[in-house]
């Protein structure tokens, strides 16, 4: 019976072996499904633990999986239990001799001697491994790579985990293995597509960047786009664009963007003085000076940043314009949104972006230029008649008004005469400058049309607006004085003659009419407004408007010559 009795015990023994094998065999299978639904590393780490607590009942455990993104790669705890919270920053060497063949062989081994003491002294003292408290290191490896290792400290009576735990952690770990090399596989490719994103979104911004400034050819309006574009690619709050003012060498604020609105339009359009920086002075003059991009991502602690330069500024990024190997600007971005900081991806981003914006800056000032006349900064003739042909096709295609006024200095050959070519300038000059302010800041356009004689286009405006506009001008430069050498003034008048677009109008059309008009205001005495509407027939013999050049309530009366201190020339 006794033999009877111990094969029963023993058939039951391996019936019960033969049942925990099943149950650890379901188990398994469980687990790797469970496992293969992880993508992500972290959440796949705690799972395995998690796996790992309920079999084993171990309190210390980590798992650290190899980081490939660095060189050398190294092991980075991406998971812990039970453990202080530096464990999670320990970083273990990857590329070490023995460990990493112990690892890749794919057994359980204990990194613990007999007497207590860690196996490889040297490497975790030198990398602070036993503060993850293990016991026995669990290699996680595919055929050929190694992909991590779960580090397994006492269970919860402080004694080391049994030998049949220890195979099915070792079982359980190849799974996990071949799961989280899935999942870092899966984030190394979000990662390169974020990255990928990124600089296909930065090109797109220089894409854009590059098609939008070929569009204009007006620098302040190039300048806003610059600043723009430069703040958008970096997501920041504000900037602003400072250009080298060659006459008093000074950097000087040209365009700013993220201000309050008045403020900034008022800057913008030189209402308000901008600051100016001298070479050197500054974050902005230290660029300007060295012509090297400046990041500064704790504006309290830099020393080096004026107070002047922003007082709301906690960042900022300083990236110099350079064409021709000259610096002729600079570019400040200031607070990077969300309290960000600024990272080397901004600076190469705006790097790239500086070197566009110069080319296209110094492009935009030879066209400037080109197209200015020196003594006056209105636009040259040929630019005048380029923009009256433009609106001219706008007044046709979208049936707008449009009115032209041709305006010449009366008697102004007799000031050359009596005071000199260089006062002649200066009246040329006045008179300019009475036409800018009495003109609509880029709307209108303001030519030099010949010697003393100006064409003004005026955009949606019809006749009598014209008239008005014309008029008003003509006021405003008849009080003009210009000093002369004696410590007298001398005041001059200008006759107009406006005109308005019609049916089959050219610019040339538009041009001779306005012309005959202000020949009709010479005729009619001078210092006064001749306004010939669109069907008066140019080539009908001249005929003053007397309707539309002077206004019955006496407002718009020719005045008589005003009276004028050194008078040479009068009629
Ligand atoms: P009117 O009232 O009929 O216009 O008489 P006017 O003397 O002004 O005659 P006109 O318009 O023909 O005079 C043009 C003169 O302007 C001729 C030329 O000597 C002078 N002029 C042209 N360009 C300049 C310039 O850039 N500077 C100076 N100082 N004089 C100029
Ligand atoms: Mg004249
Ligand atoms: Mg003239």
């Amino acid at each position: 019976m006794g033999t009877g009795d111990s094969r029963l015990e023993e058939l039951a023994r391996s019936n019960s072996d033969l049942d925990r094998k099943v149950f650890d065999l379901q188990a398994l299978l469980k687990a790797g499904e469970a496992l293969y639904d992880v993508l992500k590393i972290a959440p796949l780490c705690d799972l395995l633990m998690a796996m790992c607590r309920e079999r084993a009942r171990v309190n210390k455990l980590a798992v650290l999986v190899q980081d490939d993104e660095v060189d050398p790669p190294v092991l980075r705890v991406r998971a812990t239990h039970g453990l202080p919270e530096e464990a999670s920053e320990i970083i273990a060497p990857a590329t070490d001799g023995i460990l990493r063949r112990l690892l890749l062989a794919g057994e359980p081994f204990s990194i613990i001697d007999p007497a207590g003491r860690p196996r490889f002294p040297y490497i975790f003292d030198e990398h602070g491994l036993e503060t993850l408290e293990g016991q026995l290191w669990i290699p996680l490896v595919m055929p050929d790579r190694l992909v991590g290792f779960l580090s397994v400290g006492l269970d919860i009576d402080g004694r080391p985990i049994s030998a049949d735990d220890q195979a099915f952690l070792s079982a359980l770990c190849s799974q996990a293995a071949v799961a989280i090399n899935t999942a870092n596989l899966y984030e190394g490719i979000e990662v390169a597509r974020r990255r990928q994103a990124r600089s296909f979104h930065q090109l797109e911004i220089l894409f854009d960047v590059s098609k939008k400034l070929g569009e204009v050819s007006n620098l302040q309006e190039m300048l806003s786009i610059i600043l723009g574009k430069a703040i958008g690619a970096v997501e920041a709050e504000k900037g602003s664009l400072m250009l080298v003012d060659e006459g008093s060498d000074e950097l000087v604020i040209r365009v700013v963007e993220g201000l309050p609105p008045k403020v900034q339009k008022k800057i913008n359009e030189g209402e308000i003085k901008p600051r100016r920086f001298k070479r050197g002075e500054g974050v902005a003059g230290s660029v300007w000076e060295n012509g090297v991009i400046q990041r500064v991502n704790n504006i309290e602690a830099d020393g080096d940043f004026t107070a002047r330069e922003d007082t709301y500024a906690r960042s900022l990024l300083c990236v110099p314009l350079i064409a021709d190997d000259e610096v002729i600007g600079v570019i400040n971005i200031t607070n990077r949104k969300n309290n960000q900081p600024f990272v080397d991806a901004d600076e190469s981003i705006l790097r790239a972006l500086a070197d566009q914006a110069a080319g296209a800056i110094t492009k935009a000032r030879l066209y400037q230029d080109a197209i200015t006349d020196g003594l006056t900064g209105l636009c040259i003739r040929r630019f005048a008649m380029h923009r009256l042909r433009e609106e001219v096709k706008r007044a046709q295609r979208y049936d707008k008004a449009l009115s032209v006024i041709m305006c010449d200095i009366d008697h102004f050959k007799v000031v050359n005469d009596t005071y000199g070519h260089p006062i002649g300038d200066a009246v040329i000059v006045g008179c300019a400058q009475s036409i800018l302010k009495s003109c609509r800041q880029g709307i209108d356009v303001a030519g030099r049309y010949g010697g003393e004689e100006f064409l003004i286009v005026l955009p949606e405006t019809d006749l009598e607006g014209g008239r008005i506009a014309a008029e008003r001008l003509r006021q405003l430069f008849a009080g003009i004085e210009t000093p002369l050498d004696d410590g007298g003034v001398l005041k001059k008048t200008m006759s107009f003659g406006v005109t308005v677009f019609g049916p089959g109008d050219t610019a040339e059309s538009l041009v001779k009419r306005a012309d005959e008009a202000l020949y009709a205001s010479k005729e009619g005495g001078r210092n006064c407004v001749h306004a010939f509407a669109a069907d008066q027939l140019s080539d009908l013999p001249l005929v003053v408007d007397e309707d539309l050049a002077v206004d019955t309530t006496g407002e718009f009366q020719a005045d008589p010559e005003p009276p004028v201190k050194g008078e040479a020339d009068a009629a």
